[in-house]
């Protein structure tokens, strides 16, 4: 496999673009080498500017579930784009889109569509917030909810002191009023919630997280959430921006049966296109403006290309529940060989997962929460990495991201998978 144009777009693209890149997980540091630039992508495989295929299995951290470059949702594009692309006015798509969402969504009445899950997130949070009219929230520690200020909290030093920035430029006033607490862990959540007793607005949480790596809700958690928040007067979000339409067409709530009163979501919604949205309970979401006073908006938000993208990709995966137990197949096979080919091989490691996510962790601690999951190797795991998209796999570039299969994978293509992986783990175990 040669690699040179990646390597001269790279350097060149330090100069003009922080670190080379548009968003910072893509630039490799944590697997080491520099990232490969990607000039299409079709099915299975995407193709770098060397004209290199790699098989997917992060289809851009989600959204490409029914593979790349889908014929349908190409034609939906290409028909909104003869109408133009952009009108700042509302459409009869926005009305569908949104119809379809509150169909297949549980928990979503009502639902604003934005730009990306950053937006989905932040909106949420201003809305539970106007809501309850308190300011604090409960995050979970190694959960992602994009990057708006008040996520990029790390936890204090006790479980019950306030978070504190975790970048620079997030002031002390934002993180006063971020409380963090460990994921699968409801003690946790008692204790924040009686020494704020009366103070927190909304707890948000990714409610299968995928950005720690892929870590399972133990049984009865989510329930016991809703419980507290219940009581409490707690606006529970749903952070589904990754597992919406993915887990099952309704998202981690369809599939644990526990309903939250606000749901975030991204990637899978927008078809390929920067689409996110946030919705619930009528009472809740009558709050945002122009309905209710909180205040949220958007230029191009409910883009007319973006909705044809999402509307397709929704109507489809509405119209198709087979999608959903051939990803489960597909996840049960790649996670079978996987497993197998690590017995008895001596390394250190776990494996999570769910329907179509997974995650090898190399550790020899159950993955349940932010803390086991930095037990893994961060090292062995980049090495894994590299010699898999040396055999043109093409891997989420850090151990603490969950992989996304595709429907595009056929059974010939799995068995390449598990090939490569036989080969990556027997030269890292050297
Ligand atoms: C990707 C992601 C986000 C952020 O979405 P962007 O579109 O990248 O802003 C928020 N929450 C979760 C759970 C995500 O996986």
């Amino acid at each position: 496999m040669q690699i040179t144009q990646s390597k001269d777009l790279f350097n060149k693209a330090k100069n003009f673009i922080p670190g080379g890149v548009n968003s910072p997980v893509r630039a490799f540091r944590a697997v080491g080498g520099d990232p490969i630039f990607i000039k299409k992508a079709d099915g299975a495989f995407i193709y770098d500017e060397d004209d290199n295929a790699y098989i997917e299995l992060i289809n851009s951290w989600g959204p490409m579930i029914l593979g790349h470059n889908h014929p349908m949702i190409r034609e939906a594009v290409i028909k909104a784009m003869e109408n133009g692309t952009s009108f700042g006015a509302p459409t009869a798509r926005e009305v569908e889109i949104a119809e379809l969402i509150v169909a297949m969504v549980p928990s979503v009445e009502k639902v604003r569509m934005v730009n990306s899950g950053t937006e989905a997130t932040m909106s949420a949070i201003r809305v539970a917030r106007g809501f309850t009219g308190r300011d604090k929230f409960i995050k979970m520690e190694g959960h992602y909810h994009g990057h708006g200020d008040s996520f990029l909290i790390s936890a204090g030093s006790g479980a019950i002191t306030m978070g504190n920035p975790d970048s620079p430029g997030v002031t002390k006033g934002t993180a006063k009023d971020t409380l963090l607490a460990p994921y699968n862990d409801l003690e946790a959540i008692e204790t924040l919630v009686e020494a704020n007793k009366g103070e927190i607005a909304a707890l948000i949480l990714e409610p299968v997280p995928g950005n720690m790596g892929l870590v399972i809700p133990k049984e009865g958690y989510l329930q016991g959430l809703r419980d507290i928040c219940d009581r409490e007067g707690i606006v529970l979000i749903f952070d589904e921006v990754m597992t919406g339409f993915r887990l099952s067409k309704g998202g981690a709530q369809e599939l644990f049966g526990v309903t939250p009163d606000m749901t975030t979501l991204g990637k899978i919604i927008g078809g390929g296109m920067p689409v996110g949205a946030y919705g619930g309970k009528k009472e809740i979401m009558e709050f945002v403006s122009p309905a209710g006073p909180v205040y949220q908006a958007g230029t191009l938000s409910g883009n007319p290309i973006a909705m044809a993208a999402g509307l397709t990709m929704l109507n489809y995966l509405n119209d198709h529940d087979e999608v959903y137990t051939q990803l489960n197949q597909i996840g049960g096979k790649i996670v079978a060989g996987i497993r197998s080919s690590l017995e008895g091989l001596g390394l250190d490691y776990t494996v999570n997962h769910l329907g179509s996510m997974y995650s090898l962790f190399f550790t020899n601690s159950k993955v349940t929460d932010f803390a086991s999951a930095k037990h893994s190797d961060t090292a062995l795991f980049g090495k894994y990495f590299q010699s898999m998209l040396r055999q043109g796999v093409y891997l989420a570039p850090s151990q603490f991201e969950s992989l996304f299969l595709s429907t595009a994978l056929s059974d010939q293509l799995i068995g390449k998978i598990l090939e490569a992986n036989n080969v990556a783990l027997k030269e890292i175990h050297q």
